[in-house]
């Protein structure tokens, strides 16, 4: 047997397949926030990726952070430019926030999010249309942490694990200060109960959604 060689490269990692293990996409919305730093710090320290729907106004004043998310590995998608209600909107006006947010997410990091995710969650036909020109499927989420309303760290990892489920997407706030406080702890109770801390596009990947599509289809949501 050859001897290895002084330098021998790290085996690439295998692209997780969430057909096949457990798999959960934590994602953040709002951002860059406050404390984008820290939980990069966190993400990175246990591994884990995440996705972050991010506005336009916040990736202009915080274009370090979204420049990090890029290099280590997280997703990006667009959440608006100063997160207005797009179901109370004119098209004009939607075009306008989400080209304003591919621009700034562009102009920090060199690439364009290809996921949209609507102020509040709030899409209707207009939206949908819209993000099908902008050649986005539109992302909520299975379920949410309770972040900004519990504030609280014992609280937002009950919920989370609660509503933890494989392919899960759940929504959280990386301007909460209580969900970046407990995340360490969070990520390795996930990681205990088996799950593999992945991005929106690897839990989606086998739902091959087209530019437009809402997933997951929200109750009433006309087809
Ligand atoms: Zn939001």
């Amino acid at each position: 047997m050859a001897p290895a060689p002084a330098f021998a490269q790290a085996p690439k990692k295998e692209p997780v397949d969430c057909t096949q293990v457990k798999c959960i996409a934590l994602t953040f919305d709002d951002g860059p926030g406050k404390y984008a730093g820290t939980l990069l710090d966190t993400l990175k320290k246990y591994d884990a990726k995440a996705t972050f729907f991010l506005e336009g106004q916040y990736a202009k004043s915080r274009p370090t952070y979204v420049k990090r998310m890029v290099t280590e590995g997280h997703e990006l998608g667009n959440h608006s430019y100063s997160h207005p209600d797009f179901t109370k909107s004119d098209a004009g006006k939607i075009k306008s926030e989400i080209q304003k947010t591919q621009d700034a997410v562009k102009k920090a990091a060199g690439v364009e999010p290809k996921l949209l995710r609507p102020p509040y969650g709030l899409a209707d036909l207009q939206v949908s249309d819209i993000a099908a020109e902008f050649d986005m499927p539109i992302i909520l989420w299975t379920a949410g942490s309770q972040d900004w309303s519990s504030k609280n760290v014992e609280a937002i990892q009950k919920q989370t694990l609660a509503v933890a489920e494989p392919n899960g997407i759940i929504l959280m706030h990386d301007w909460v200060k209580q969900t970046v406080d407990g995340m360490p702890a969070l990520i390795k109770t996930l990681k205990n109960k088996g799950y593999h801390l992945v991005t929106v596009s690897d839990v989606i990947k086998s739902e091959k959604l087209e530019p437009g599509d809402v997933f997951p289809l929200p109750e009433g949501w006309a087809q």
